[in-house]
Order: C-alpha cells, then sequence, then structure tokens
C-alpha cells in the first residue's frame, strides 16, 4: 500500500491473490528465497504517456494513455486497452495484474499486461474516435511488437478503434505486423471466434461448475449484467445450450425481460447502433421494462454473470441473489463482485467462478489469433471454437483439481490463484533474477 498508495482496486486485487498463497509458500520455500511475491506485484514497466488530439470544433483535447507491461515470464505481454473516464494507473495495474494470472492459467505462451485511457468514447463522432486513436498509438507503439507487447480490446475498445489503431501502426512502422495486435477484423487479421470468445468461454465454465454438482444450464434463468461485447455473447450461448437470460443492464440502469430477451434485437441496439439499453426495451414493447438507475441484481435467477465492469456486485447483491436461488455465478468481467460479495457466495454454497479463470476465454483465443497471425492461416469457425472450448474445460480442471489438493473443495477462487501463480512463480525463477 505505500509503494502504490491511493490504488485501491490494485490493493484489492492484490490482497486476494495473496490471502490464497498461505499453504502454497510454507510448502515452497524457495518462492520466498527468490522473493517472488515481491517481484510478481512490481510491473516491469509502466508507460504513463500524453494524448492530444482536436475535437470536431477544431478545439485541442488532452487525455492520459497509459501501458502497464507486468510480467513476461510466460510470454509476451498480453491484456487489452480500456478507454473509460474512470481509468487510472489504479486500474490499469489491478487488470493488469490479474491478467498475469488468468493467461497463466490458459497454458498459452503468454505473460500479461494492460492498457488504456481517461477518455469517454460516449457522444463522439467517428473522426474523433479515428483521431484519438491514431494519436494514442503514436506513442504507444514504441512499446509494442508481437514478440514484446500484444494488446486487444477491453471496455470502450473493439474492433472499431482497434482498426484505427492497427492503421497508425502500420504506418508508423512500415509493417504489417498481424501479430501485434489481437481483437482485429476478419478481412484484416482477425479470428473468427475471437468477439464471441470472453463470453462464450464463461458460459462452458458455467456449464462446467453445474456439471460437477450433478446439474445442467437447460432451462435455468439467468441475468447477465451489462450489455458490450462480453453480455452480449454470454447471453448467445446460454440460449444456445437452453437458459433464458432475462435481464441485462448498461450504466443507466437495467432491463427486465420476462419472456426472454429478443438478441438479434439487443445486437442491433448495441452494436449497430451504438444506443442505450433503454431504446431496446421501448423497441420491444411486450412485458419487458427498464428500470433507469435500476440494480439488475434484485431480478431472480438462477445463474448470474457480471459482464460489465470491477465491484459491480456488492455483498448486499450477493445476499439478494442467494435469496432468491441463484445457484452459480460467473464473472465475465474483471473483478466484478466486491470481497465481500465473494465470501457471501463462497458461503452460501453458490457455484463461484471468479474473472481469473471464467473469462479466460477471451485471452485464450488472442493467443489462437497470433497462432493464426504466424502461420499466416486462418482457421474455420468450428475449429477454432471447439479449441476454446477445450482450453475452458481444462482452466475449469485445473482450477478444480488445484482446489481438490488444497483442502478447499469447489473452492474456484482459491484454484485459479494458486494454479495461475505456481506456473508463472516456476517460470520466473528458472530465468533467474531479472
Ligand atoms: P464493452 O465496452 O463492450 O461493454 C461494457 C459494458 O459494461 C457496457 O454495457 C457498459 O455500459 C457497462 N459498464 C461499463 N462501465 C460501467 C460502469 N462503471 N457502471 C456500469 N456499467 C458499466 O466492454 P466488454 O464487454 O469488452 O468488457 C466488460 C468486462 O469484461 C470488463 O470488466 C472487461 O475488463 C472484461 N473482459 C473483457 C474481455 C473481452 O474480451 N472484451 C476479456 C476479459 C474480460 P455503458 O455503455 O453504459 O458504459
Amino acid at each position: 500500500v505505500r509503494r502504490n498508495p491511493g490504488e485501491s482496486e490494485f490493493h484489492q486485487a492484490v490482497r486476494e491473490v495473496l490471502e490464497s498463497l498461505g499453504p502454497v509458500l510454507s510448502k515452497h520455500p524457495e518462492l520466498t528465497r527468490h522473493k517472488i511475491i515481491e517481484r510478481i506485484c512490481e510491473p516491469e514497466r509502466q508507460v504513463i504517456f500524453r494524448v492530444p488530439w482536436v475535437d470536431d470544433r477544431g478545439e485541442v483535447q488532452l487525455n492520459r494513455g497509459f501501458r502497464v507491461q507486468v510480467n513476461s515470464a510466460l510470454g509476451p505481454y498480453k491484456g487489452g486497452l480500456r478507454f473509460h473516464p474512470t481509468v487510472y494507473l489504479g486500474t490499469i495495474k489491478f487488470l493488469g495484474f490479474e491478467q498475469v494470472f488468468k493467461n497463466a492459467l490458459t497454458g498459452m505462451p503468454i505473460g500479461g499486461g494492460k492498457g488504456g485511457a481517461d477518455f469517454d468514447p460516449k457522444g463522439k463522432s467517428e473522426g474523433e474516435i479515428m483521431r484519438f486513436c491514431q494519436s494514442f498509438m503514436t506513442e504507444l507503439h514504441r512499446h509494442l511488437g508481437e514478440h514484446t507487447d500484444v494488446p486487444a480490446g477491453d471496455i470502450g475498445v473493439g474492433e472499431r478503434e482497434l482498426g484505427y489503431m492497427f492503421g497508425q501502426y502500420k504506418r508508423l512502422t512500415n509493417r504489417y505486423e498481424s501479430g501485434v495486435l489481437t481483437g482485429k477484423g476478419l478481412a484484416w487479421g482477425g479470428s473468427l471466434v475471437r468477439k464471441e470468445a470472453t463470453g462464450y468461454g464463461a458460459v462452458y465454465f458455467v456449464a462446467d461448475m453445474l456439471r460437477v454438482r450433478g446439474e445442467k444450464l437447460t432451462d435455468k434463468t439467468c441475468v447477465v449484467s451489462g450489455s458490450g461485447n462480453v453480455a452480449l455473447y454470454a447471453s448467445q450461448k446460454l440460449e444456445q445450450l437452453g437458459a433464458h437470460v432475462v435481464a441485462c443492464s448498461d450504466s443507466s440502469g437495467y432491463v427486465h425481460d420476462p419472456d426472454g430477451i429478443d438478441l438479434a434485437l439487443l445486437k442491433q441496439v448495441k452494436e449497430v447502433e451504438r444506443a442505450r439499453i433503454s431504446e431496446y426495451a421501448a423497441r420491444r414493447g411486450r412485458r419487458s421494462r427498464f428500470v433507469p438507475g435500476g440494480n439488475v441484481w434484485e431480478v431472480p435467477c438462477q445463474i448470474a454473470l457480471p459482464c460489465a465492469t470491477q465491484n459491480e456486485l456488492n455483498a448486499r447483491d450477493a445476499a439478494t441473489l442467494v435469496k432468491n436461488g441463484c445457484r452459480a455465478v460467473a464473472e465475465g468481467a474483471n473483478m466484478p463482485t466486491t470481497p465481500d460479495g465473494v465470501r457471501v457466495f463462497l458461503e452460501s454454497g453458490v457455484a463461484f467462478g471468479p474473472g481469473k479463470a471464467a473469462n479466460a476465454g477471451g485471452v485464450a483465443t488472442s493467443a489462437l489469433e497470433m497462432q493464426q497471425n504466424a502461420s499466416r492461416d486462418s482457421w474455420s469457425f468450428e475449429h477454432t471454437e471447439k479449441r476454446l472450448a477445450e482450453i475452458m474445460t481444462n482452466i475449469h480442471r485445473t482450477c478444480y483439481d488445484t482446489a481438490e489438493e488444497l483442502g478447499v473443495s469447489g473452492n474456484y477462487v482459491v484454484g485459479a490463484n494458486v494454479a495461475g501463480f505456481l506456473r508463472v512463480a516456476r517460470a520466473m525463477i528458472a530465468l533467474g533474477v531479472i
């Protein structure tokens, strides 16, 4: 806390991992000898930079950009870029820290990092978005490379923004280096299934958690928070597997649609028109209603998928969900449940899949995109989705087995933290004091 003042989300993420590690540290004294904990909490490099750009009125605007390269023991830094007005160094450091263990859990050769800016894409024109992305990449490009650091999207950064950034990278370096970014469009080096991967992966994870308890997704009532990339494709996979999504949200409120969310309409409103969720309810009619400023966790469900942002589900929300019969929770977002909320779920016997494990399908498919770029190949949807499903099953098994070995059966938080940590720590020891 003294070394990283005022970065409360970073402290929260670090504390959560360290709390899981007690038994591992006493079993492996070499971790202490090599100062692995101290080293793993200190990013390898942190870049903070000025992002000036000109708005449509001709006025100069200024934002702050970040790239935190946390750990490269397993491979090049890998992790998304977030554009949101609340972004500051503490946000990026928490996300980068989580990313290291998540990436390790995928079993792929990728290190961890994260970046972004305090830029608010809401209400900006196409031209403004493009000029911002170009200015952002004008500085960021010197820190990237397919063997060095490979960003992707996150909140506020999707295919459109990645396109403008890739274009600027190509222009500045005079290299068509496909592997420098992931989440690209299909026409310029992207991978099928990347768009769907985080949401689909989170649903595979829930399905696996239910399976070990002898339950199925079929006919379960689900609530998904958010209505961005992760939320949309989590909802799609839930529907495909026979579950029913009855509510979703954005930062202005939630929609309750007891007949089941109409996904085609939701995608039209959010992906094509980039409109608010209230627009969905207005167009859908029937029994659907928009609750301005409402808390989506009040809607009764058996499965809950927080897919919006950090700390969006607290202990009170968790207690409400448990009271209403919720059986399983998987975090599509990063750290959406507060530590008190996690405790409520674990103590109530709810199957709880932490983001590090449950939302790792996105970065895993990014690693598959890097493989395709490196071999100048592109795989079919079926093949790529099969790989994603296998990876998620492996992550689930790794977390489950690790928890069993440690005598905390069914605790995926401990399982994910310990399994991810040990993979990174072993590589760090092998690479020496660097
Ligand atoms: P998007 O920008 O596509 O969507 C974000 C959604 O969350 C929007 O509905 C947004 O509503 C809502 N939201 C964002 N901030 C807030 C807030 N402060 N309060 C309430 N709602 C909010 O982002 P993604 O779907 O890509 O990301 C969602 C989460 O998933 C993040 O935590 C991200 O880190 C995580 N994640 C994403 C991956 C990916 O592949 N995209 C991979 C792994 C994790 P509004 O439009 O009103 O802001």
